[in-house]
């Protein structure tokens, strides 16, 4: 352990600060810890919140590290805090009752902030977004059987929330700006199979389709029609909370860069979780992530490099997203995508594998979940594929795909 390192503050009191707190403690370290964030809730997981919290008024989400938890382990949590001020040269940062917190170390888990939805004439009552517990507490009550929601985007968060407004009883509609269901997945097999099952539920998608303006509580559409809309809920992107970052100077780029140790251009702060846009030694290139598994594990490669310890942050990118009694995976990080086979059909669930250059880079799967263990494997294991398109017999079993002594 580096002796130096006698005083760690955290910023940002979500999944990735808590556990970079929770690493450093599990792995030793002894000196003062300090965990700062901006909401009124100690640290919790968001990913129910567009789940469960919406379906049950009563349901909270799971907790990573509670008030107990921070007494017995002499982790100093402040809440209801905004850190406004980093002095890189005093090596302090200054929160907004004016208080300061001197570091050894600093850690930026600042995450995203939603894009905000602007439009003229919008009765801003009436737009919701999702990210925090108190966004889901205030949107819930509006979720009232027969009433009108408008989703504007049809990514992860506002099919989650469309898929649980319809088993409510709301009359949703989804409207998608680009021509395709969750773009950003690059598979037009998947999007067309998320969005023939919603639409098979009930719920109203249109695609290539934005608003063009307000009247009243009607929406008037790109494409000349005209919706009713009680209630909007805006999943249109987040984006990644730099502000605190750039003030000092600190290298950002859609994210603040970090290396594969989670160093920033300042070797005495570190970054972890959505913020970053961070080293892949696996994928040799930078990634900016929005998952829970990388809010979880890049702050144990965190909490190792403040120890002294040099273990890169080298994982296959994977996320899931449950819409109703729809369960999507994705692994990997793929930049294009030239190629792509299909395994199963519609009674059993589809995978969907996705080739660049011979090599395959992604892998979706549609309710078909027990096959995502091991294409995190084949695509871990990065050696090509002999006959890529024997993935596609349900009959072979997929691990016979897998070279011996692949990682597991
Ligand atoms: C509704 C929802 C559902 C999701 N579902 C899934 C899912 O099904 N599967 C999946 O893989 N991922 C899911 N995710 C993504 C996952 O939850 C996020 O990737 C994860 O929460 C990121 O954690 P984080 O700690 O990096 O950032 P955040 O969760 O954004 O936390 C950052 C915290 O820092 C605080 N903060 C910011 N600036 C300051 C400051 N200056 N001072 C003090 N505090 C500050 C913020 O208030 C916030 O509490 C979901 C996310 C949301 C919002």
């Amino acid at each position: 352990m580096d002796q130096n390192v006698r005083a760690v503050v955290i910023v940002g009191g979500g999944q990735a600060g808590a556990r970079t707190a929770k690493s450093l403690r599990a792995i030793g370290y002894d000196g003062a810890l300090t965990l700062i964030g901006a909401e009124n809730h100690s640290p919790y997981e968001r990913p129910d919140l567009s789940k469960a919290c919406l379906l049950d008024a009563a349901a909270m989400p799971p907790s990573v590290i509670d008030a107990a938890f921070c007494t017995e382990q002499r982790i100093a949590l402040i809440t209801a805090r905004q850190a406004c001020a980093i002095d890189r040269q005093q090596r302090d940062v200054l929160l907004d009752d004016g208080t300061q917190h001197p570091y050894d170390r600093l850690v930026l888990a600042t995450g995203c902030k939603p894009r905000r939805l602007s439009l003229a004439g919008l009765d801003s009552r009436r737009v919701f977004y999702l990210r925090t517990l108190d966004d889901a507490r205030a949107l819930r009550p509006r979720l009232q059987p027969g009433s009108s929601i408008v989703i504007v985007g049809g990514g992860f968060i506002g099919l989650e929330v469309a898929a649980g407004a319809q088993a409510l009883g709301c009359q949703v509609s989804v409207l998608e700006a680009a021509p395709v269901l969750l773009p950003r997945l690059g598979s037009t097999i998947a999007s067309e199979k998320v969005l023939d099952h919603h639409r098979r539920a009930g719920i109203d998608i249109r695609l290539d389709t934005r608003i063009a303006y307000v009247d009243g509580t009607r929406l008037v559409l790109s494409t000349g029609e005209a919706i009713k809309a009680e209630t909007i809920v805006a999943g249109i992107g987040v984006i990644p909370d730099t502000a605190l970052a750039e003030a000092a100077g600190l290298a950002v780029d859609d994210g603040i860069l970090t290396n594969e140790f989670g160093e920033t251009s300042d070797r005495s702060i570190l970054a972890a979780g959505d913020v970053t846009r961070h080293f892949n030694p696996l994928l040799q290139r930078h990634l900016r992530l929005e998952s829970w598994q990388n809010a979880n594990l890049q702050p144990e490669a965190v909490a190792r490099t403040i120890m002294g310890e040099r273990v890169a942050y080298a994982e296959i990118p994977w996320l899931w997203s449950d819409q109703g009694d729809l369960n999507l995976q994705a692994a990997g990080a793929p930049a294009q995508v030239d190629m792509t086979v299909q395994r199963g059909g519609d009674s059993t669930g589809v995978s969907i594998f996705q080739f660049a250059c011979g090599a395959l880079v992604g892998g979706i799967t549609i309710n078909r979940g027990k096959d995502m263990p091991v294409i995190r494997r084949l695509l871990r294991q990065a050696q090509p594929i002999d006959d890529p398109e024997a993935l596609a017999d349900d009959s072979k079993p997929l691990r016979a795909f897998l070279r011996a002594g692949a990682a597991s």
